[in-house]
């Protein structure tokens, strides 16, 4: 007989493993879809995002900071310590159709489930330059994410850039002011698409300076970074600039394509739709937390207490069916 798993959460993020912690607590002896290793543009799986961050400052209880991944490696450790398994596999596809619920792993196994947490999160979207993801993975002064990185020691009094013109970009432009010399940023149009609240913000700063119709052709700098190559996308004028941070904000791409078809809600975004009191999709059963639930926050403290929402309302979900 096949045996069906009480929860499975798929993802192992910050949201991934906080909803295994919860879970195993709750003795539903959650198994844990890690994925499999991929590499540039973007390192998704596993452990997520915080694979790319050097150092984490803002998650509260580590007042030295932790790196990325040793967090992501506490997490894991902490949820096996209550008895989650993991297995290194993608899901590849989903079957919500009927009950339990279907998931195909990437080697063609059905794995059979009674409630389903996704966790699988997003993806900082890059310029996809060879120097820009090299650096962003040795930490060398490349980030996706200013309010995790920006106020890093190395980052103060110096010149930095932010790449993007909405709504994120100008907000993390913003947020730079507070620490950096002069915060240029770089967009490859002569008008931001952010709100216009935020552009008056950048505007009126007087370290800010937007750099008009260009784009990076390249992130100069060995081991770490000290320059843009750029070029104007109307005249096609080469320069370049002297930066000691870049901050690319050029959008996130949602974990999600895994679902299509099943009948989940997303949003024109494609990020899940959640019942707006809990981690409810619109499927019952289907719970999602974090970045893939969330185009706002993103920060590891909230896919965290997204986690840990979603197995508390997988554990109900779970005890109904058994009433
Ligand atoms: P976004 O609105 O999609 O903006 C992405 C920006 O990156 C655009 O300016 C785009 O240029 C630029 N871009 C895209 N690909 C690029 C490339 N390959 N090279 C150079 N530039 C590139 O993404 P977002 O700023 O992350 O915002 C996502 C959503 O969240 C939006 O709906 C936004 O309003 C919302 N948001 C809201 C707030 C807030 O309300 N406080 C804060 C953050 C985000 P073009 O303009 O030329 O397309």
């Amino acid at each position: 007989m096949t045996t069906v798993e009480n929860v499975v959460i798929i993802g192992s993020g910050p949201a991934g493993w906080t909803a295994a912690i919860y879970a195993a607590r709750a003795e539903l002896n959650p198994l844990v879809f890690v994925g499999v290793p991929k590499t540039s543009p973007s390192i998704v799986l596993p452990g997520g995002q915080l694979m790319l961050t050097t150092e984490v400052e803002n998650y509260p209880g580590f007042p030295d900071g932790i790196t990325g991944p040793d967090m992501m490696a506490n997490f894991q450790k902490q949820a096996e310590r209550f008895g989650a398994r993991k297995r290194g596999e993608d899901i590849v596809s989903c079957d919500f159709s009927e009950k339990p619920f279907k998931l195909e792993t990437n080697k063609g196994e059905t794995v059979l489930a009674n409630a389903v947490i996704i966790a699988t999160g997003a993806t900082a979207n890059w310029i996809g330059l060879e120097n820009e993801m090299r650096l962003a993975r040795s930490g060398g002064g490349v980030s996706a994410c200013a309010v995790c990185d920006g106020a890093l020691p190395a980052f103060r009094d110096q010149p930095l850039a932010v790449v993007g013109g909405g709504d994120s970009a100008l907000e993390e432009a913003s947020y730079l002011t507070k620490f950096a010399s002069k915060v240029y940023i770089i967009h490859r149009r002569d008008e931001f698409r952010a709100s216009k609240a935020m552009q008056q913000r950048i505007f009126d700063s007087p370290n800010a300076e937007p750099l008009w119709n260009k784009v990076v052709t390249d992130v100069l700098g060995d081991t770490s970074i000290t320059g843009v190559a750029l070029k104007d996308t109307v005249t096609g004028e080469e320069t370049t600039l002297d930066l000691r941070g870049l901050f690319v904000a050029i959008g996130h791409t949602p974990t999600t394509s895994f679902l299509d078809g099943t009948g989940i809600e997303l949003d024109e975004a494609k990020y899940i739709k959640l019942d707006t009191r809990s981690s409810n999709t619109n499927i019952d059963g289907v719970f999602a937390a974090g970045d893939v639930a969330d185009p706002h926050y993103r920060q590891a403290i909230s896919a965290a207490g997204m986690g840990c929402q979603a197995a508390i309302d997988a554990e109900h979900y779970l005890s109904s069916l058994s009433d």
